[in-house]
C-alpha cells in the first residue's frame, strides 16, 4: 500500500456530495509538531470553486424560505453532534495544527457557544415599521439574506472561526462556500460532516479545499458571491479588499494585529502577571489578539520584567495532550523563519532577550525582549509567535501615545486601579477592542469582534454578522 492510500484524503463538500478535485490532485497537510504527514486534501481548482458557488447559488432560493425554527433546530443539532464528536474535534486541533489540548478545549467550548448563539439569531432577522409623511402610506423595512456568503478562515483558530461565521451566515438565511486554510482543512471537513448529519439541505454549506493563492480569487471575485468574510493576514486581506471593491461585493476583513497592553504603577501585579502571560503565550503566540507590546510604568518595570520572565520560563512545552502544555509548535517552516528572523534582527540591533529565544524542535521558547527600538522589525510588524516586547514608560500619556503608534488596531488592554484613566484609555486607544484589567485575548459569540486600520474592516459576532450578512429592503403599502 502506498502512503497516499493509507493516509486519509479529504474531499470537497459540494451540493451535499463528497467529491475529489476535478483534476484529481491532492496536497499534503503536515502536523506542525514534527512536519510528519497528517493527511492529504483535494487540491481544488477554479472549476471546483465555481462548482461550490453554483451549488450554494442553486440552494439559496429554497434555503432562504426555510423557517427560523427549522434553521434553529439544525443549528442546535450541530451543537449536539459537536459534543458527540468532541474527541474527534479535539484530536484534529491537536494533530493538524499543533494545538495544546488546553487551547483545543478552549476552542471547542467557544465553538459550541458560537453555534448555540447563532441558533438564537434565526429569530432576530427583523425589520421595522417606519412612519411615513404620505397620508395612508404604510412603510416598513424588511431584512433579507444576501445570497451566497464566502467564508475564508485562517489556520490558528479554525473551529472558532468556522463555527461563528458559518453558523451566523446560515442562521440568517444565506448559503455558504467555505475556503479553509490549507493548513487546517480537516477541521472544516469534520464540521461539514456534522452539518450534513444535522440535516441542513444540500448546497446550504459547501467546502472547497485547496491553496488559497490558487483558487481564492475565483471565490472572492465570483459575481454570484454576495458577501465575503475573510480572516487572515493583512497582506491577503488587502488583495481581497481590492477584488471585492471591483465587484462592489461587501466584505468583512479580520486581519493581523500588534496589540498593546499598558500596565500602570498602581496595577495589582499578583492579578496582572498571569493575565499578561495569557495575553501572549496562548497557542505559542499564534493569536491575532495576542499582546506583542507591553508598556509598563517605570516604578514597576523591573519587577514586572522579573516576574514575567519567571512565569514565561515555566510555561509547559511538553506533550500537546498534557493539560499543562501551553507552548505550541509554530505552524510552518515559513512562519518559523519569520519568528527567528524577528528575534535575530532585534538582537542584532541591540535588543536584550530576557528569557527564551531558543527552539525545541518546532517550538520557540516564550521570548521576552527589552530594549526594542523603532528600527527593529519586531517593534511594529506582526510576529505571530511567542515573542513580546516590554517597554518602560514614564507616564500614562506616553504609554497611550506609543500604544497608538501603529498601523494596526485590533485588541488592547490596560491594567490600573484608576477608573478615570482606564476609561480615558478605552476612549482614546485606536483599537476595535479594549479590555480593562483583562487580557487582550478575549472573545465571545455575541460581542462586536474586529479591528481598525491594518487589522481590518467591519466586525463579527451575532449582532454584527446579522447586520453585515443581511440587507434591508424598504417596502410600502398605499392603504
Ligand atoms: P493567511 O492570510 O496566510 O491565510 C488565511 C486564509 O486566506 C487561508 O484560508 C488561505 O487559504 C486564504 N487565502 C490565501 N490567498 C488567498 C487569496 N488570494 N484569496 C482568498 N483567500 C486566500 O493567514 P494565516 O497564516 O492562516 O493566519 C494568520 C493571520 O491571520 C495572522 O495575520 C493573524 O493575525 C490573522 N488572524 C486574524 C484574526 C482576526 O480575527 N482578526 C483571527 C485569526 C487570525
Amino acid at each position: 500500500m502506498d502512503a497516499q492510500s493509507s493516509t486519509k484524503t479529504l474531499q470537497h463538500f459540494i451540493g451535499g456530495n463528497w467529491v475529489g478535485a476535478s483534476r484529481g490532485e491532492t496536497f499534503e497537510v503536515l502536523n506542525p509538531l514534527d512536519d510528519s504527514l497528517f493527511c492529504y486534501a483535494a487540491k481544488g481548482t477554479s472549476d471546483d470553486m465555481r462548482a461550490g458557488v453554483e451549488a450554494a447559488k442553486a440552494a439559496f432560493p429554497a434555503y432562504r424560505g426555510t423557517t427560523p425554527s427549522q434553521r434553529e433546530r439544525w443549528l442546535l443539532r450541530v451543537a449536539e453532534l459537536m459534543e458527540e464528536r468532541q474527541q474527534d474535534l479535539i484530536d484534529c486541533l491537536v494533530d493538524e495544527i499543533g494545538s495544546p489540548v488546553q487551547k483545543a478545549m478552549f476552542e471547542f467550548t467557544k465553538g459550541l457557544t458560537m453555534v448555540r448563539a447563532a441558533a438564537g439569531l434565526c429569530r432576530q432577522v427583523r425589520g421595522e415599521t417606519i412612519p411615513s409623511d404620505m397620508p395612508g402610506k404604510f412603510s416598513m423595512s424588511v431584512r433579507e439574506p444576501l445570497g451566497v456568503v464566502a467564508v475564508i478562515t485562517p489556520f490558528n483558530v479554525p473551529l472558532i472561526k468556522t463555527t461563528r461565521l458559518v453558523s451566523n451566515a446560515l442562521a440568517v438565511g444565506n448559503t455558504v462556500v467555505h475556503l479553509p486554510s490549507e493548513m487546517a482543512p480537516s477541521l472544516t471537513v469534520l464540521f461539514a460532516e456534522i452539518i450534513a448529519e444535522a440535516g441542513f439541505p444540500a448546497g446550504a454549506y459547501n467546502v472547497v479545499t485547496g491553496l488559497g493563492h490558487e483558487i481564492g480569487d475565483e471565490l472572492t471575485g465570483n459575481k454570484d458571491v454576495s458577501f465575503v468574510t475573510f480572516t487572515g493576514s493583512s497582506v491577503i486581506g488587502q488583495h481581497i479588499a481590492e477584488i471585492c471593491a471591483k465587484n462592489k461585493t461587501p466584505v468583512t476583513l479580520e486581519l493581523g494585529g500588534k496589540s498593546p497592553t499598558l500596565v500602570m504603577a498602581d496595577a495589582d501585579l499578583d492579578k496582572t502577571m498571569p493575565l499578561a502571560a495569557r495575553s501572549i503565550f496562548m497557542f505559542g503566540g499564534q493569536a491575532c489578539i495576542g499582546t506583542s507590546r507591553f508598556y509598563v510604568e517605570r516604578p514597576i518595570f523591573d519587577e514586572f520584567v522579573k516576574q514575567f520572565a519567571m512565569i514565561a520560563g515555566k510555561l509547559g512545552m511538553g506533550d500537546l495532550r498534557d493539560p499543562d502544555t501551553v507552548i505550541a509548535p509554530i505552524i510552518s517552516e515559513r512562519q518559523r523563519k519569520r519568528v527567528k528572523d524577528h528575534i535575530a534582527d532585534a538582537v542584532a540591533k541591540g535588543a536584550t532577550i530576557v528569557t527564551g529565544g531558543e527552539w525545541v524542535g518546532n517550538r520557540c521558547q516564550p521570548t521576552l525582549l527589552t530594549g526594542v527600538t523603532e528600527e527593529m522589525t519586531v517593534c511594529k510588524t506582526e510576529t505571530f509567535g511567542p515573542v513580546t516586547s516590554i517597554y518602560p514608560i514614564d507616564s500614562y500619556e506616553e504609554g497611550l501615545e506609543l500604544a497608538n503608534d501603529t498601523e494596526y488596531g485590533l485588541s488592547s488592554a490596560i491594567f490600573t486601579k484608576d477608573i478615570d484613566r482606564a476609561f480615558h484609555f478605552a476612549k482614546n486607544i485606536n483599537a476595535g477592542m479594549c479590555h480593562i484589567n483583562g487580557p487582550t485575548i478575549h472573545d465571545e459569540a455575541h460581542v462586536p469582534f474586529g479591528g481598525n486600520g491594518e487589522s481590518g474592516v467591519g466586525r463579527e459576532g451575532t449582532d454584527a454578522d446579522l447586520d453585515a450578512m443581511t440587507e434591508l429592503k424598504w417596502v410600502t403599502v398605499q392603504l
